[in-house]
Order: C-alpha cells, then structure tokens, then sequence
C-alpha cells in the first residue's frame, strides 16, 4: 500500500494511493483513525485497513490531484533519529570539505530533527536569511518503525519495519557546525519534508537496492543506491534498540549520498526561487520550492 495523510475538502484524511486515484475511507462516513494510531495498532489492524481500501465504494475515490498531501506521520511523537556520514562518498566530501582525512565512521553517526521541522511533500520552505545562509539539500531513504522493542536482533529488524518513505534532511550548514552538535542545524521549521506516502515494508523487495536523487532546479546534485551505506537498516535499527525503545511510529532516516552543496566547490547553498527534489526508487518524490520570509 501507498498510505498518505492528505487534505481534502478541509479535512485531514488517512488514505491511500493507487495509480492517480486517492481512496478515503473516512468519505464513507466512518470516523478513521490517523497514521500513527493505524501504524501503532498493529498487523491486524493494518489487514482490516487494506481490506477496507479495497472495498471502498466509490465515493471514497477522489483525484490524486484533488487532495493535499501532508507528510504521511504530519507531526512524529518523537524527533526524527537519523544517520550521518552514514555513505562513504558522503563522509569523503564531508572530511574533505573540513580539511580532514577520509576515514570511515566506525559507528554510525546518530543525531536527530525536531518534530516541528516536518512538512509536506510539495510545501513551500521558508528561507529566512537572518538564520540561515547556508541550507542544503540531502536526499534521503527513511524507514517507519512498525512494530517497536528493544534490544532487536539485526537478522529480524526488517520485522519491525512498517514501511519507508522519502525525506529531505535539510540542513542549514552554518548553524550545524557553529553550534557543535548538529541539531539546531537539522531543525529549523519546514527543514524535514516528508513523503508523498508512506509504501508499506511488504511492497519493498530489499531496501538495500534504491536508488536515490536530489535535483536542484533540475540539475543532478545527488546520485546513489541504498546498497552504499555504511551501517545498513537492519544493522541500524539492531545499534539504536540495543537500550533504546524503538516503538511504533518512530522515523529512522538513513542517511545522505555525496553531492551534498556544502561540499561542493564552491560550496552552494538554497535560494528563494530554487526547487528542491529528493527521489527513492518505488517510493516517490518531493518536490519542494524555496520561498523567502520571516515565518
Ligand atoms: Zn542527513
């Protein structure tokens, strides 16, 4: 399934997607749940939800292009965990770019997004130059924990995997290296679009062999496949549960390829103007305008 949170006729709607069509169950009069109580009530559940998509009469079956695709989780419990340098080339470029040796992490580098820096698959993102002057893109393949634990053994972490969708790690460079850690960088508001769904674990074959793009105004910027990384799902999620609770709902994202704008030479960074899109192999694309303000 391709699950989505949409606006539709001023409501908030889960659903899904097939081919151009939007299916909302709750256009059928039945109070519906949202991503992440669908998400956290299970396999069964999930079963019970597929069976009502694909009964669905047809007054739940809108255009695609009708509705308004938020992130598919709009507002995560808990912040976005993610990998850095977690693609050689990109840790290279980083090294580099810093001066330094390329040497391999030896475990993976772990930081996180605030809640609030998530937005919608085709929101607009706010530059505001007083804080930043130096956002940057990173395409990235992010997976949703389905069913959560602790102390989850890589050979059945993939278990555990509800599904995968798309996420662009924007990231305002100044801010990251000045403050040290790289949160505050990670977290501006609009810095985490999200989407356009989430495709269930069952429709991934291996998440190990995606390919990932970034275009900037439709210009190549970032190319790779999934089979890069460094430290790969399984192995992550078995390193982040070790005495950490993943529970259900909880977003990892993998990690960003080389061609990042910092480390370019010479470095180039977003504008107002500029269009930003971050695609995965059998998942989908963002696509994300820069728009100057204060907001
Ligand atoms: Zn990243």
């Amino acid at each position: 399934m391709r699950l989505i949170t949409c606006g539709y006729h001023g409501q908030i709607h889960l659903g899904a997607v097939e081919g151009e069509t939007a299916i909302l169950p709750a256009l059928a009069g039945t109070a519906g749940l949202d991503m992440l109580g669908l998400i956290e009530a299970g396999p069964p559940h999930w079963r019970r939800f597929a069976a009502e998509l694909a009964g669905s009469p047809p007054r739940c079956r809108v255009a695609l292009e009708e509705v308004n695709l938020l992130a598919p989780i709009p507002r995560p419990r808990k912040n976005i965990l993610c990998l850095g340098w977690n693609y050689a080339d990109h840790a290279a470029e980083s090294l580099a770019a810093h001066g330094r040796e390329p040497v391999l992490p030896e475990h993976s580098v772990v930081f996180t997004k605030a809640v609030t820096s998530v937005t919608g698959p085709t929101a607009d993102i706010v530059l505001d130059e007083a804080v930043t002057t130096q956002l940057d893109w990173e395409v990235e393949l992010a997976v949703i924990i389905g069913r959560g634990g602790r102390r989850i053994a890589a050979e059945h972490a993939l278990e555990h995997v509800f599904g995968y969708t798309v996420v662009n790690d924007l990231s305002a460079r100044d801010l990251q290296f000045r403050h040290k850690q790289y949160f505050l960088g990670k977290s501006l508001d609009g810095a985490c679009p999200m989407g356009p769904w989430i495709v269930t674990a069952d429709e991934i074959a291996d998440p190990q062999q995606l390919d990932l793009r970034c275009w900037v105004n439709g210009e190549l910027m970032q190319a790779a496949n999934s089979r890069q990384q460094i430290f790969l799902i399984a192995e992550t999620i078995a390193v982040l549960s070790r005495g950490m609770s993943l529970e259900p709902g909880d977003i990892i994202a993998t990690g960003t390829p080389a061609g990042v704008g910092f480390a370019r030479t010479p470095p180039q960074f977003l504008r107002a103007g500029d269009v930003v899109e971050c695609e995965v192999e059998g998942i989908g694309r963002l696509s994300n305008r820069i728009v100057a303000g204060s907001g």
